[in-house]
């Protein structure tokens, strides 16, 4: 059931209803809306939420079954209401939001192949008004024979190239054992698509205080990635970005079918914000693009792109990174279609005029960053 109090009712009210609610056996949660409190009871109905005394208290204004299975992510707990999106922060730049009225745009290579690779497309995007930067360190490969990333060396040139650009950065984890490691490095977690339903590692990362950029498997139902967000939400970390990247389907001539109805779908049922990899679902630069464009019409929050400043020598999915040129049309596009939705790209950082001077690999590893 979620409870709605009446306007104005103090803290105190609310912990003793809470408290009272908790005796019954229920777990609940409190979200702030305006004046009023919705104070959502998560477990299963039972007895006590039958017995209509809650009815009584003078400090509740209404009583509603929830209207979806799941809970903290629905619109049912939202603290905007029944139309707004939950903003997350990524990074400490004035639009690092995603969920606000600015498109957030996260690009970089699939791969952290190096400091010169990682540099270099870092600040092609950034040039060309991307918010933040993507680069996995700890790949999931289907082959095991393919590059498996850099791994910590990796992910401490994420963290240099950040302190560089102020670019946030968005990095995948795999396991539970690297969530720490990975979150001294990341603004932002991702959990790939593999690892949709890894129900360790999702509430591992309920623990963290870090933004989670959750994917949606490739065979995994819209509802089944809600409750993926579920998992993460109960154990105490509301930040959950949901990400659509394709589904697997009959069709071969893209990698995957991009489920653009997921995303209103997701509009509908979430206040989760929503963004789109239109890279991994093509597996084609030339399709990139439109997929993009056709992403922001639907609605959604934001867009995660794979670039690279060398697409040729990429290491890892080659064929759908779009060249540092490719990306700048590609934003240029966006912006149009931004404003055709009611809204804007969100801004990135300010350009930088003069490139840093070439630190070999070794002397920028010397020079350790230290995690924010
Ligand atoms: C990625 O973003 O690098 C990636 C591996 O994507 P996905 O999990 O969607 O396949
Ligand atoms: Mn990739």
């Amino acid at each position: 059931m979620v409870i709605t109090t009446r306007p104005g009712v103090a803290d105190q009210q609310i912990d003793a209803l809470r408290e009272r609610l908790e005796r019954c056996g229920m777990r609940t949660l409190a979200v702030r809306r305006g004046s009023r409190v919705v104070v959502g009871c998560l477990d299963a109905p039972g007895a006590a939420e039958d017995s209509g005394d809650w009815q009584q208290d003078v400090n509740i204004e209404s009583i509603m079954a929830w209207t979806r299975p799941y809970r903290l992510a629905s619109r049912d707990a939202s603290p905007g209401g029944a139309h707004d999106t939950t903003p997350i922060r990524i990074g400490s730049a004035r639009d690092a939001v995603v969920g606000g009225n600015g498109i957030v745009v996260i690009a970089g290579p699939c791969s952290v192949e190096g400091l010169e690779q990682l540099r270099a497309t870092a600040h092609g995007v950034r040039n060309a008004g991307a918010t933040a930067l993507r680069g996995g360190a700890l790949k999931p490969r289907t082959s095991p024979y393919a590059f498996q990333g850099l791994g910590a060396e990796g992910l401490e040139l994420l963290s240099l190239v950040r302190q560089e650009t102020g670019l946030p950065v968005v990095t995948e984890v795999l396991d539970t054992r690297q969530v720490d490691l990975v979150a001294e490095h990341a603004d932002v977690l991702q959990v790939g698509a593999r690892n949709m339903q890894n129900y360790a590692l999702l509430a591992e990362l309920g623990r963290i205080g870090r933004p989670v950029l959750l994917k949606r498997g490739f065979a995994a139902t819209i509802t089944e990635l809600l409750f993926a967000a579920e998992h993460i939400m109960t154990r105490g970390n509301h930040d959950v970005i949901l990400c659509e990247r394709g589904v697997r389907t009959f069709e071969s001539a893209t990698r995957f079918t991009l489920d653009i109805s997921a995303i209103p779908v997701l509009k509908r049922e979430t206040h989760l914000p929503v963004i789109v990899d239109p890279s991994h679902a093509a597996g084609d630069a030339e399709l990139v693009p439109a997929l993009a464009w056709a992403a922001i019409a639907a609605g959604a929050d934001g867009l995660i792109v794979e670039v690279h400043a060398r697409p040729e020598q990429s290491r890892s999915d080659r064929e759908q990174q779009l060249s540092l040129p490719a990306f700048s049309a590609m934003m240029r596009g966006a912006t149009t279609f931004a404003a055709a939705a009611g809204r804007r790209l969100a801004r990135g950082a300010p350009a930088i005029v003069e490139p840093p001077l070439y630190v070999s690999r070794q002397a920028a590893l010397r020079r350790r960053p230290v995690a924010s």
